[in-house]
């Protein structure tokens, strides 16, 4: 699983040799390499950082102007397929990059700690739409479609509706066989990416006799006809979209039902499950990208003849935000390593995205304090995290949602 597993190896063996012999010994005698939380291998040591130079040369420059605008620049979701960001699991036969889970979850973190909006572009993208097809779609499927959305095409996740959120699966878009097709009716609220995307997971009921068990996905592309409607004006995230879509007799042939017909629900479980790992990355990054904004301010700027950073108040403060990130870090990491080592890994995942949210909001809340005016401004995109950090709480399942969840396993623990 992990390729530096020969080096730590080579570190217990010299452990052993030295201070710790008894403990070493134990390592070994195990079989297991014991590492840190935050141990990555060389392959994710170099994506992280050609994720941060991207984010800071090519996306840092425009974060500002597609805040304003409410639109992501082309140039960027290029940038991204161009990197090899958007198909990062997907294997090499598919045009991807190959590489672990927790390669995703790097390059999410380290575009929020930039954009936020390009994060979650890139993190539904990956970890929802190109998942579900590595893992549902038939050999003849993923090869259609996992070259096209690494190499160029924008993908969606189209499951919430209007009066289906918490409840996703109430949701009222129906299906009905025609011959070889199915023919859609219905609508689609809150999707994102839906403006620029070109390919469309979506979840309809084919017999809703069967209540949640009629759930299909479907995979289909803009130009079957999927109607683009309202897109929406949000407090945060604004660079990324959000639409409405309506589907009105939308004909989809049968060859494109992902998963089997009825087993749309558990796919969308289990995707969500996996996506939520996605979200709690985007919120840490978001975190870490106020942090490091404003601390170094904090060192430079004075009053009352010395640096704000060396008033314990303050600096009590910076300490306790290093902390939760800290946290939230150890947690997203785990719940990563875990879903790649094939353990259960649900509570672990609902626990770091409702954690890692409370962060986000925490840390950039407090950060736009540390800078004081200018950090109330517009101008210093300090505000703009603690805008973006609140949808980590509500997308993905709300952070009522996280709890519940972490609840039923308590409950299935200890009752
Ligand atoms: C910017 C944005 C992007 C999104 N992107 C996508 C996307 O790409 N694809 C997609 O399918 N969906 C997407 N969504 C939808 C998102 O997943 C839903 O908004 C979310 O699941 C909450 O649903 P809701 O908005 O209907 O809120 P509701 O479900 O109405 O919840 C409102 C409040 O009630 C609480 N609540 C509800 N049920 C319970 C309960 N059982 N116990 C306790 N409290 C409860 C919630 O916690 C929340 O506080 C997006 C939403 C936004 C805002």
């Amino acid at each position: 699983m992990f390729r530096n597993a020969a080096r730590s190896l080579t570190a217990v063996r010299a452990l052993q040799r030295t201070h710790q012999p008894s403990l070493a010994r134990a390592f070994s005698a195990s079989g297991l390499t014991l590492n840190s939380l935050d141990t990555f291998t060389e392959e994710e040591q170099m994506l992280r950082e050609s994720v941060r130079r991207f984010a800071t040369d090519v996306v840092g420059p425009k974060v500002r102007d597609m805040d304003e605008q409410e639109q992501m620049d082309p140039q960027i979701i290029k940038g991204l397929f161009d990197q090899g960001l958007m198909g990062i699991e997907t294997s090499a036969d598919h045009g991807g990059a190959e590489s672990s889970f927790t390669s995703a979850i790097i390059a999410i973190e380290e575009l929020a700690k930039v954009d936020p909006s390009v994060s979650v572009m890139c993190d539904v993208h990956n970890t929802l739409v190109n998942t579900i097809l590595r893992k549902y779609a038939t050999k003849d499927q993923q090869d259609k479609w996992l070259p096209l959305l690494s190499e160029s095409k924008l993908g969606s996740f189209c499951l919430s509706e209007t009066g289906s959120g918490s409840d996703a699966f109430a949701l009222q878009t129906r299906a009905k066989k025609d011959g070889d097709h199915w023919v859609i009716n219905g609508s689609k609220m809150w999707i994102t990416n839906s403006a620029e995307a070109e390919i469309f997971l979506i979840f309809a009921n084919t017999d809703p006799s069967k209540g949640y068990k009629g759930i299909t996905c479907f995979i289909a592309t803009k130009d079957m006809g999927i109607q683009i409607a309202k897109k929406e004006q949000k407090l945060g995230i604004r660079a990324s979209s959000t639409c409405t879509l309506n589907f009105d007799d939308l004909r989809i042939p049968e060859e494109n039902i992902i998963g089997g017909i009825g087993r749309g629900y558990k796919l969308a479980i289990e995707i969500l499950n996996e996506g939520r790992i996605g979200i709690a990355a985007q919120m840490l990054g978001l975190a870490i990208g106020a942090f490091e904004k404003v601390v170094p301010y904090t060192y430079t700027r004075h009053q009352f003849g010395q640096p704000i950073a060396s008033f314990q108040g303050l600096s009590f403060q910076l300490a306790r935000a290093a902390i939760s990130i800290e946290s939230a870090k150890l947690m997203t990491y785990n719940a990563a390593r875990r879903k790649e080592e094939g353990k259960e890994f649900a509570k672990e995942a609902a626990m770091a995205k409702y954690w890692a949210s409370v962060v986000a909001q925490e840390v950039s809340g407090g950060a736009i304090e540390w800078a004081g005016g200018v950090g109330f401004t517009r101008e210093t995109g300090v505000e703009k995290f603690w805008r973006d950090s609140k949808i980590g709480a509500i997308y993905e399942g709300t952070s009522n949602i996280q709890l519940q969840t972490i609840a039923k396993f308590i409950q299935k623990e200890y009752s």
